[in-house]
């Protein structure tokens, strides 16, 4: 079950919910966000929602099964809206499209992406400075520096920046340069990274795990909207399976599913669930028209130079192809 409290609720009236709901055998956990403030109630007992719902300093109240509450539909009807500033939003209609690099990987390639994005009125750019790779010897990123010079460029040309955080000590320092925290397929299940998300006020964008289930997904933007940060974004970016002949299974029946069981905007990641160059824009399309909120995907000038996933990147003139599809299938399909 959650409660809505009542803004500025009274410390007597909240206690005397919070003794209601344990005599009826519940346990709660209060929760607070940017936008409110609830009471989340564990238990299985049978009981009349009435002997609750009357209660002074309750705004609104719902049982919900689940085992994620707070994202669930069954909570919030209404889909999340997340807006980025400078009238960039996500979710609630139209396509969010955030494309970049793997990798951030130096300053020509920053200023020609940026290029790139803004000749294609593209809003949101992506790139890690922190890259998880399966080999040590790979290339890790340029860190927070490679950050601070993204965003001097990306501001001067109103774009913003989505990149990932892989560790909570880079939370701090990453915070004044990002405008979406992105957590990756590797850290889906970290709780003490989501955790420590929960208390920031930046929205935070979560991929689902390599083998995770969306159920566990759902769990995981759960725990860091439940820590007090309801500004977020589910992302499905493919699931290891038996299949060999594409570097992951891209999960489009994710994307609808995700959308009936929560209120909050669902990504799409053709790039890492095709992994394939030639075949991520029919996927990206696919997600579209599978009802994605966006679509991000990786582009770089000469792919085959780039430092990280060339094989799944598109070069700016198939990048700019696929922006000129989307923008149709989002007309057709939004109409
Ligand atoms: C990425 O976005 O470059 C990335 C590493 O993604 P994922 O976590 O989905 O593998
Ligand atoms: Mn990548």
């Amino acid at each position: 079950m959650i409660i809505e409290l009542q803004p500025n609720i009274g410390p007597e009236i909240k206690r005397a919910i919070v003794e209601k709901v344990a005599a009826i055998g519940y346990k709660s956990m209060e929760v607070k966000t940017q936008r409110s403030h609830y009471l989340v109630a564990i238990g299985k007992k049978d009981f009349d929602i009435r002997t609750i719902g009357h209660m002074p300093g309750i705004a609104d109240l719902h049982r919900v099964s689940d085992e994620y509450k707070l994202v669930s539909r069954k909570w919030k009807v209404a889909p999340t809206v997340l807006d980025l500033g400078d009238g960039v939003t996500i979710g609630g209609g139209g396509l969010a499209i955030m494309a970049g690099p793997c990798s951030i990987e130096s300053e020509k390639q920053i200023e020609q992406t940026l290029e790139h994005l803004v000749a294609n009125n593209v809003k949101i750019m992506r790139g890690g400075v922190f890259k998880p790779r399966s080999s040590p010897y790979a290339f890790r990123g340029l860190g927070i520096d490679g950050l601070k010079v993204w965003y001097n460029l990306a501001r001067a040309r109103g774009i913003k920046i989505i990149s990932e955080v892989m560790q909570v000590s880079q939370i701090e320092p990453m915070l004044p340069y990002v405008d979406v925290f992105q957590v990756g397929a590797r850290n889906t299940q970290n709780f003490n990274l989501l955790d420590e998300l929960g208390k920031v006020d930046k929205p935070v964008m979560i991929k689902r795990g390599i083998s995770g289930t969306i159920d566990e997904l759902l769990s995981s933007a759960e725990y860091v909207f439940s820590a007090g940060n309801e500004k977020l974004i589910l992302c499905e970016r493919g699931i290891r399976t038996y299949e060999r002949a594409s570097r992951n299974t891209m999960d489009i029946n994710a994307i609808p599913i995700l959308k009936a069981k929560s209120h909050l905007p669902v990504v799409a990641d053709p790039s890492h669930g095709i992994g394939i160059r030639e075949f991520v824009p029919p996927v990206a399309l696919a997600a579209a028209v599978a009802g994605a909120d966006g679509i991000i995907y990786e582009t770089h000038q000469k792919p085959e130079e780039a430092f990280s996933d060339g094989q799944q990147t598109l070069d700016f003139a198939e990048s700019s192809r696929l922006i000129n599809q989307l923008n149709e299938v989002i007309k057709f399909i939004q109409n």
